[in-house]
């Protein structure tokens, strides 16, 4: 996996990952009665570095209620005889990864060379197995995401069956993005050909750091050096839009370290890089190593706001497009097509265990346990774990998370559009915001700040809930 953790991810975590929320509220045990303040964030500090504890872990948003299993297949086949509407994408699944890389919470299973095709067969049966649907085959589907896992650890024949049954059995747009994750540890010349052969135009690369004592020490195994060759080979079929994901805050990774590592991915002339904060799980090999002593700590919250204020500095000054808070291009190639529309209200195609998707608003989750999953599939159902009811002004909460994680929102461009009254509602919280130094407002636009940018996560769980809150009481008077 690189670090484009993004909404697949982000569902299927959710249940594990710690609910780091720097409000009292959340930490206190107590009995959450109803207060504005809760909302609010630390005023008199520097609000890039305090203003609230921590980040709030991110959660797949504001749901409509879990379907109970024994209504899920009929309500699932109403679903699937509607044609999507609107904005589409597709998410395949690849479980495998060669090595655990430390910091990793999503590592799910090593790779053997025999599972690659017994795989691969497995997930073109369940690409077929809603290819009658309307749901499927009706409406174009705009980017392909091949994530993971790693996707490029499957066999090179296998990844060329993968891309070529995607192509025939989803209906993809024209201009589709079809991105490949990956890492370049065992990605040469067969396997990105086989690649090309099927159809990608963008890879996406987990460099992380081009540290080679980092990478290592994280269980990346390529040197700085062997980086730089893959990814020149890569550039050199000229073919594809290519973009490495970045981390900062590891341990033993300074402030010069992360400079370093931007220049480097400057210098290798990419079609764009993404900038992720390291997130340390209790659970992952890298939070047990720092708790015992193993490893020194990660950055904590102060050194972390730094590095990504160097990092948007250093970007800006080597005139990268911000295509969103973390989504950086170079070239008119890249164009992060997938992850931008799977962070608002697209359509979520998702086949592989575990795999999370959305109709129409409606959430399902693949069975994530390997075995189950394929049986699922020889038997020919889909292998569905959990369906679950939209919450009935989704497309505006989605309208919302999609607006912060470019850094502005238009709430009067956004009332329009979906008949709902935020401006007065938003006004307290907004105010107090602004005074924390997180938002500016520029008349109906909110823009966030540095400082702002640094916490969208917790900025955009906050509205979210808040507007939850305020609208449902709106509605039950
Ligand atoms: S390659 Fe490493 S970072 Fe990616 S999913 Fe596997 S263990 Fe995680």
């Amino acid at each position: 996996m690189s670090a484009a953790i993004e909404q697949n991810r982000e569902e299927r975590m959710d249940s594990e990952a710690p609910r780091m929320n720097g409000m009292a509220f959340a930490a206190s045990g107590k009995k959450d009665t109803w207060t504005m303040e809760k909302y609010f964030a630390r005023e008199g500090v520097d609000p890039l570095s305090r203003a609230f504890d921590g980040k709030i872990a991110v959660h797949p948003g504001v749901g409509g209620g879990m379907v109970p299993p024994e209504e899920m297949e009929a309500c699932l086949e109403t679903l699937l005889d509607r044609p999507r509407q609107g904005d589409s994408v597709a998410y395949i699944h690849v479980p495998f990864c060669e090595t655990h890389c430390l910091y990793c919470g999503f590592y799910n299973r090593g790779y053997s060379r025999e599972e690659s095709a017994r795989y691969t067969d497995a997930l073109i049966d369940e690409l077929r197995l809603w290819e009658k649907k309307a749901a499927q085959e009706q409406g174009p589907v705009h980017a392909v995401y091949f994530g993971g896992g790693t996707p490029t650890a499957l066999e090179a024949e296998d990844l060329e069956r993968l891309l070529k049954a995607v192509r025939a059995h989803l209906p993809l747009a024209n201009d589709c993005e079809i991105t490949v994750e990956g890492r370049l540890h065992n990605f040469g010349p067969a396997k990105m050909e086989a690649c090309f052969a099927g159809g990608a135009n963008r890879f996406s690369l987990g460099v992380q750091s081009f540290n080679t004592k980092i990478r290592q020490t994280m269980g990346r195994l390529a040197s700085r050096e062997e980086v730089f060759r893959r990814l020149e080979l890569l550039k050199s079929y000229n073919q594809a839009a290519v973009i490495v994901d970045l981390i900062f805050g590891f341990p033993m990774q300074s402030m010069d370290v992360w400079l370093d590592d931007i220049a480097a991915a400057c210098s290798a002339e990419l079609d764009g890089m993404d900038c992720y904060q390291l997130n340390v799980y209790g659970q992952t090999p890298l939070g047990k190593a720092i708790k015992e002593g193993k490893l020194p700590p990660s950055a904590d919250i102060p050194m972390q706001s730094a590095m990504f204020a160097a990092g948007v500095e250093a970007l800006q000054k080597a005139f990268y497009r911000r295509l969103s808070l973390t989504h950086w291009a170079r070239t008119s190639r890249e164009r992060n097509l997938y992850n931008l529309k799977v962070k608002g209200s697209a359509n979520c195609l998702a086949f592989g265990p575990g795999a999370g998707g959305n109709l129409a608003g409606w959430f399902y989750l693949n069975q994530s346990n390997y075995q189950k999953w394929q049986e699922e599939v020889r038997a020919g159902r889909k292998p569905m774990m959990m369906l679950m009811r939209p919450d009935p002004r989704f497309y505006f909460y989605r309208a919302v998370a999609a607006a912060l994680e470019q850094g502005w929102m238009d709430m009067a461009s956004l009332e329009r559009c979906h008949g709902v009254e935020i401006r007065s509602a938003l006004r307290p919280l907004l105010e107090q915001w602004s005074r924390a130094g997180l938002v500016e407002l520029r008349g109906d636009v909110v823009v966030l700040t540095l400082a702002g940018q640094f916490w969208q996560v917790n900025l955009s769980q906050l509205m979210q809930d808040f507007l939850k809150h305020t609208l449902d009481s709106e509605t039950n008077r």
